[in-house]
């Protein structure tokens, strides 16, 4: 059986709970050999701005993912000059006999025909989403999306079984900006975040 090298990218500032049941669940879905995940460069004045470098959205990704089986924080994409794509990811990731499986959420799933090469995405990789919401509205929307995948390129985006765990990265920014606590957040990271005073 060929070997499979799982993909999760995201900026991930901060990764929270949303994030890392997205990866158990598709680290039990797809069974990598490799799962990376991969924090996206974001230009230097935006982090600096929450004090976050990005050394810190690793650390927290590896406090976050370290728990997972086979699993690598990849700094890929942030020693990359300048912003990187999904599809130059997946090119330089792509291996001879190593099937690609690409994560994402609802949000990125609905939106993948608008990304850069999005024809190359979808023949270097699987693709598989996790639903960050539960409601038919979205639900008919992703098979209007996946019927338009199947006519552009070919392949439908896989969509796990996973419950919906209803957080983003900004809402948790907003609590620790008013000093609100969240239970949103690996303690682990959560800790992190406050000994270095991020994110205020
Ligand atoms: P922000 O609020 O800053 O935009 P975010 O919470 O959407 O951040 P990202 O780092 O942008 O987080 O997301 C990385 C990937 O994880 C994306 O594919 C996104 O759709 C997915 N994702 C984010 N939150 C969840 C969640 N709660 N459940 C499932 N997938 C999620």
């Amino acid at each position: 059986m060929c070997k499979t090298l799982a993909i999760f990218g995201g900026t991930f500032s901060p990764p929270h709970l949303g994030h890392v049941r997205a990866a158990e669940h598709f680290s039990d879905a797809v069974q990598p050999s490799r799962l990376l995940i991969v924090p996206a460069a974001i230009p230097p004045h935006k982090e600096l701005k929450d004090g976050v470098t990005p050394e810190d959205r690793l650390e927290m990704c590896r406090l976050a993912f370290g728990h997972l089986p086979n699993v690598e924080i990849s700094t890929v994409e942030t020693e990359r000059e300048g912003k990187s794509y999904t599809a130059d990811t997946l090119s330089l990731l792509s291996q001879e006999g190593v099937r690609l499986a690409f994560l994402c959420g609802t949000d990125m799933m609905l939106t993948l025909d608008r990304w850069y090469d999005p024809a190359r995405i979808f023949s270097l990789a699987d693709l598989y989403c996790i639903r960050r919401e539960d409601d038919r509205e979205t639900e008919q929307l992703m098979q209007k999306q996946n019927d338009l995948y199947e006519r552009l390129f070919g392949k439908r985006v896989i969509l796990l079984d996973a419950p919906v765990y209803e957080v983003s990265s900004t809402q948790i920014r907003e609590s620790l900006l008013t000093g609100e606590s969240t239970r949103h957040l690996p303690p682990a990271v959560a800790e992190y975040i406050r000994k270095r005073g991020l994110y205020t």
